[in-house]
């Protein structure tokens, strides 16, 4: 079996196994956007593009190092349709904040779960901190947050509240706190550098598809370096099978 064939092969298995229809409702999001992803982000928005997807929502780390032209390139992007959110401040951890966040490191965040390093009031600091990057540099402050691999920490949905995005992202589903209501979002990820990586990448995939009506809008997350890995013909695939948005409606 050659290569291409075996792609495609692999792909229409994943599809029949996670019972993905046409016009399936998504919400697309490129994470980890930052100065020194870019030039990846902007290829993959090209490739998306090419294949009749997107736009996406833009995960945007403001605590890196932009330059005015930088931030420029996120100001066509927008001018294009894509939409900006908030997504931590660094993207990466100082010191590991217990156990927990060892293993969740682990097995999971590698360093960029910057939250579990944090109490609650240190959360708090660095969320808002993310969204006033926003109007500072000429942006008005995005609807939706989502912290670094998912992991929010110690901070409360009353003290989310106080906060001034609307929407927070968690593994399992939404945060509305404007509604005070969680609403439960399969998600579907593709970053995966190894066999086992990519083994267990399918395996989340399928599992969260075994969410059905009554569930919100299928989450699509995709990673800067995504098409150079080994899930990059799935992605495609999946991407033009369901109808993706980058607006994130919780009904
Ligand atoms: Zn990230």
């Amino acid at each position: 079996m050659d290569g291409a064939n075996g792609n495609a092969l692999r792909s229409r298995s994943l599809l029949t196994r996670l019972d993905i229809t046409d016009d399936r409702p998504a919400h697309l999001s490129m994470h980890d956007v930052a100065p020194e992803t870019l030039d990846h982000v902007r290829v993959f928005l090209e490739r998306l593009k090419e294949v009749g997807t997107g736009p996406c929502m833009l995960l945007v780390i403001p605590g890196k190092t932009w330059s005015p032209a930088d931030v420029d390139q996120l100001r066509r992007w927008q001018g294009e349709g894509h939409l900006l959110a908030g997504h931590g401040w660094l993207h990466r951890i100082s010191r590991y904040g217990g156990w927990f966040h060892r293993l969740h490191s682990l097995s999971l965040s590698r360093n960029v779960a910057e939250h579990l390093s944090l109490n609650a009031a240190g959360i708090q600091e660095l969320i808002l901190r993310c969204a006033e990057w926003f109007p500072a540099h000429g942006f008005e402050i995005p609807d939706h947050y989502v912290p670094p691999a998912w992991a929010m920490g110690a901070v409360s949905k009353e003290q989310l509240q106080q906060l001034p995005f609307r929407t927070y992202e968690y593994f399992h589903g939404v945060y509305d706190s404007e509604r005070n209501q969680v609403v439960r979002c399969p998600l579907m990820g593709f970053e995966a550098d190894t066999w086992l990586r990519a083994t267990c990448c399918r395996m989340f995939n399928s599992f969260n598809m075994t969410f059905k009506p009554g569930a919100g809008p299928l989450r699509i997350s995709l990673h800067p370096h995504d098409l150079q890995l080994r899930l990059r013909n799935d992605l495609i695939t999946v991407c033009q099978r369901v109808s993706c948005t980058p607006v994130l409606t919780l009904g």
